[in-house]
């Protein structure tokens, strides 16, 4: 075991040496001028003796012991050693843990462990040791050195310190460095997942998708994100009216402030929507069929239009245990046609605005649009001055679809719907009224449509100005049948009579007048062959309209 000892010790201080580098004089057969093992004092170093002259330096007598020994205080006095140049005295603790102390003497191949009086802490491969070197006759008596924490355990910890953070480094770096690669690959993959599945669904189901997206807009950002809403289904011209998720709670949202007009299906009222003035339809309960009719009719894709009153939805409360069916729309202050006749005579401008865009708004509903988003043909069936309303920049938009039928040639459907009621009695065609009409044939629904046209167009015309001129406002055969005509009065007049509306005299010596007259007995022919579709008529009041330089259109372009 001490020869252990010294092997470590002897190791330890070569390391030393030869790291520092600082040994000025390195042979120890004692040509050195002085010795620096960098942990003594400069004084006492320059006290060490050299080597040449151990020979000369006085000698001491040391108490020697090893392990258990030392403690024993009378071995002491018989465990000696002299000769010595120093006397020392150490304390090892091995690598298990082990505490061993020793004492002895220094001889001079053993002089650089005790090169001062102070102690020398080490760390050997295999242990650690501490050492304490004096001068002075059995001078390593006392306790025995502690063992010090040598720097190098400081360096070596910092070292495995920084080994530690550099092994997290390694192995946390490109797992964190992976993990937010990971996200920023997720996040953009979710991005173009989400993209790609809006178009899609705007291109395959226009249903599903305002019911999702658009949905969430509208009901978060209340009234101005609804009117957009609305606003872009007007300019996309897809299905009209809210989402139907929307529309479910729409009753709740309207405050009625005042009637506005009295159908045949119920009462009709102006309401507060989110700041704004609508109308709401009021069904009377007896009604359902009426109101799931103009919804259905109303939702029809790509029906929104210039000339069609605008829907926004339709809603079914139960109040009082009363079921309530409303029918929510644009509100218009001037009212209907018929009212506006009434109060209003009209210019030349005013008539034009009127018949054309009566005219435009029924070629939209005449027309089937083809294609994935297409839309049927739609016939009014209860066309008439009450049902057209008007804006308040003079343009028409045509309302109450309750009887409307569709048909579709791509399907080759006829969709009649299921409300029993009929048209208004005093606007139905001849072959209506004396039931000659093939109710199967769509083609016949757009004709008895277009003779309600010609008498609406009387309407009009006796109501526009010529040289400071113009008739009192009066129903179509006001004259022949009395109010509220019963079917009968009306078949005897119509098909019976052949009798028409009469034309004033004035009109002939109006270039316009005269035109619409002419335009209004086509559409009213007793045969619903010869009566024009509403493109031609559309088309022959545009020409109209450009041949008179007092008669400026607003839509004129959009029209052609
Ligand atoms: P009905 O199916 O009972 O005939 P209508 O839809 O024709 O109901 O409306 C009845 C009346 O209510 C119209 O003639 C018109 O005077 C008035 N009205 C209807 N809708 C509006 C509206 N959007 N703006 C202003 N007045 C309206
Ligand atoms: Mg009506």
């Amino acid at each position: 075991m001490k020869r252990k000892f010294w092997f470590i010790v002897i190791y330890k201080y070569l390391l030393i040496t030869y790291a520092n580098g600082e040994i000025e004089g390195r042979s120890l057969d004692g040509h050195e001028e002085s010795l620096d093992f960098g942990i003594n004092n400069i004084n006492e170093r320059r006290e060490i003796p050299i080597q040449n002259s151990v020979q000369q330096n006085p000698r001491y007598r040391c108490y020697s012991c090893e392990y258990s020994d030392c403690y024993d205080t009378e071995l002491r006095k018989t465990h000696l050693c002299q000769n010595a140049l120093q006397c020392w005295k150490s304390t090892t603790r091995e690598v298990n843990g082990i505490v061993r102390v020793s004492r002895g003497c220094t001889t001079h191949d053993k002089i650089p462990f005790c090169l001062s009086n102070t102690s020398a802490p080490g760390k050997p491969e295999n242990g650690r040791y501490s050492i304490e070197c004096c001068t002075g006759d059995y001078c390593n008596d006392g306790d025995f050195p502690e063992i010090l924490d040598f720097h190098e355990d400081d360096v070596t910890r910092g070292q495995i310190g920084n080994d530690k953070i550099k092994l997290s480094m390694a192995i946390f770096g490109p797992v964190v460095f992976i993990s937010l690669l990971a996200i920023v690959v997720i996040y953009f993959m979710r991005k173009n997942h989400q993209k790609r599945l809006l178009a899609t669904r705007s291109k395959q189901d226009p249903e599903t998708y305002y019911a999702s997206d658009d949905l969430l807009r509208a009901t978060s950002a209340g009234d101005s994100t609804l009117r957009e809403y609305l606003q872009h289904s007007v300019t996309s011209g897809s299905g009209s009216g809210l989402p139907l998720l929307v529309q479910r709670t729409l009753a709740k949202q309207v405050t009625l402030v005042d009637c506005i007009g009295r159908g045949r299906y119920g009462e009709v009222w102006r309401g507060i929507w989110h700041g704004e003035n609508v109308a709401v339809k009021i069904f009377f309960s007896r009604d359902e069929e009426s109101w799931k009719r103009e919804t259905e009719i109303y939702s029809t894709a790509l029906l929104r239009h210039e000339n069609i009153l605008g829907y926004i939805g339709s809603d079914m409360t139960s109040r009082n245990s009363c079921t309530q069916l409303w029918l929510l729309t644009n509100y218009y202050p001037f009212g209907s046609l018929f009212d506006y006749l009434n109060r209003m005579s009209l210019n030349h401008n005013d008539m034009m605005q009127i018949c054309l865009s009566v005219a435009n708004g029924l070629v939209h509903l005449h027309t089937e649009i083809f294609g994935t988003e297409g839309k049927p043909a739609i016939a009014h069936r209860d066309l008439k001055s009450k049902n057209i309303l008007v804006k308040p920049n003079g343009v028409c938009a045509i309302a109450d679809f309750g009887l409307a039928v569709t048909h579709s040639q791509v399907t080759g459907k006829l969709d009649l719907g299921t409300n029993p009621k009929v048209g208004t009695k005093r606007y139905m065609a001849p072959e209506v009224l004396d039931e000659t009409i093939n109710m199967k044939c769509f083609e016949a629904l757009r004709r008895a449509d277009i003779y309600a046209l010609g008498l609406i167009f009387w309407e009009v015309g006796r109501r526009t100005l010529s040289g400071g001129i113009a008739e009192d406002y009066k129903v179509p055969y006001y004259d022949v049948v009395p109010n509220d005509p019963s079917f009968e009065d009306m078949r005897k007049v119509v098909c019976g009579d052949n009798y028409r509306p009469c034309i004033p005299n004035r009109w002939s010596s109006d270039m316009l007048l005269a035109t619409l007259s002419k335009l209004m007995r086509e559409c009213w022919h007793q045969n619903p062959n010869v009566r024009l579709p509403a493109l031609r008529i559309k088309k022959t009041l545009l020409k109209l309209a450009s041949t008179d330089s007092k008669v400026r259109l607003d839509y004129e372009e959009e029209c052609v």
